[in-house]
């Protein structure tokens, strides 16, 4: 079967990565030339409103994905009148807009922080006055990674934040003093069976995730069946097909969601190894209609990703159980996501017979990462 993908970042590569063995071929649009999928799949260079691209894509995939959730909705329904498209469009719409997928939450019974959505000063300051300070004030569309958002913590802050963002929609949330950030990883499949994977806990450093420990030791059993619980309430209300993240903030043991990412996600790379079956596996799985397979945890696991800059890359093959992927980002990649500073441009997986074994490896790994 061939698979279109929107978007032809790391996340593509690593899904024709893992489809390739069962038989399925790969074309990815991206407006990169050298985008990294490209060493894959075949790739399409152009806009993702590209008619004559959508068109092309649409005439040679028989069934359609997403590995980036700015993806114009339009385009994701212009594809979905001439080939199934998963997931939904509908989930790309609603990640799209904090504000949406907040009161979406709210809609399914899964807790947020307070929000509100500003479209005024007056809103912002209302809106304040109502949920106290600290606040964060957020884009509603196309944040990423801390980008797009400002803590407000006095006055002063509200009408700094409101120079700075205003000019685009916002939405303001209550500031969560968390104990830790998680995130579940889960699958449907086009029959409606739902499979998660252990749930994450992640390390942020400047809003991007720098470590992913899936089924640390701070995650309870009761945290895992309430975030599997909001993962398949999240999956059956848009009738979901292929891989889901939430984004979850801990606090005193309850859960907080943050956000969704309608499509494999940055805390689900441990699973190439350190699961059954991987999140890039299963999301071929799913959107092809096959059966899904095991989510289970081999063994203690984590990833550490790579930032910026590849390291030598002997030290860390040299590690044991230390597995390195390179995504090859060409420095010409021009893509929006590629062309930060901080951005990724690989992973490693750790595994171990022992949770001390793992955290002492993971230190050796981010000392040669930086
Ligand atoms: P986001 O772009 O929404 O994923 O936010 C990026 C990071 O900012 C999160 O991973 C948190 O570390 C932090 N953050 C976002 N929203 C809040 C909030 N309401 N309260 C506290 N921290 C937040």
């Amino acid at each position: 079967m061939t698979i279109g993908g929107l978007g032809g970042g790391q996340l593509g590569r690593m899904l024709a990565l893992a489809g390739s063995p069962l038989g399925q071929r790969f074309i990815f649009l991206d407006p990169g030339q050298e985008s990294c999928a490209g060493h894959v799949g075949d790739l399409r260079v152009g806009a993702y409103d590209d008619e004559e691209r959508l068109a092309e894509i649409s005439r040679r995939a028989e069934v359609i994905t997403y590995e980036f959730e700015n993806v114009p909705v339009a385009s994701a329904r212009y594809l979905a009148e001439r080939v199934p498209v998963y997931p939904p469009p509908r989930a790309l719409e609603v990640s799209q807009d904090r504000f949406l997928e907040k009161s979406f939450f709210e809609e399914l019974g899964i807790p947020t922080a307070g929000f509100a959505k500003v479209d005024s000063r007056e809103d912002l300051e209302a809106a304040v006055g109502r949920l106290g300070l600290p606040c964060v004030l957020k884009t509603r569309r196309f944040g990423y990674d801390g980008k797009g958002q400002l803590v407000l913590r006095t006055i002063e802050d509200v009408t700094d934040g409101w120079s700075a963002l205003g000019a685009a929609p916002l939405i303001v949330e209550r500031f969560v003093a968390f104990d830790r950030e998680a995130s579940v990883v889960a699958v449907r499949g086009r029959d409606g069976e739902v499979r998660a994977y252990p749930m994450v806990e992640n390390e942020h450093a400047e809003g991007i995730l720098r470590v992913s420990r899936p089924a640390s030791p701070a995650i309870t059993p009761a945290m895992q069946a309430t975030g599997e619980g909001y993962a398949r309430r999240i999956l059956d209300a848009l009738g979901y097909v292929g891989v889901l993240a939430i984004e979850l903030f801990v606090v005193d043991g309850a859960l907080v969601a943050n956000e969704m990412a309608p499509r494999v996600h940055n805390s689900g790379h441990w699973s190439i190894e350190g699961a059954d079956t991987s999140q890039f596996e299963n999301h071929v799985r799913a959107i092809t209609g096959m059966p899904l397979g095991s989510t289970r945890l081999r063994g203690p696991c984590a990833m550490v990703n790579v930032l910026g800059r590849m390291p030598p890359r002997e030290e860390i093959l040299r590690i044991e159980r230390a597995h390195l992927h390179v995504y090859g980002k060409g420095a010409g990649d021009g893509s929006a996501r590629g062309s930060r500073g901080g951005r990724k441009i690989g992973h490693v997986t750790v595994s171990a017979a022992t949770r001390a074994e793992l955290e002492e490896t993971v230190a050796v790994v981010r000392a040669i990462v930086g």
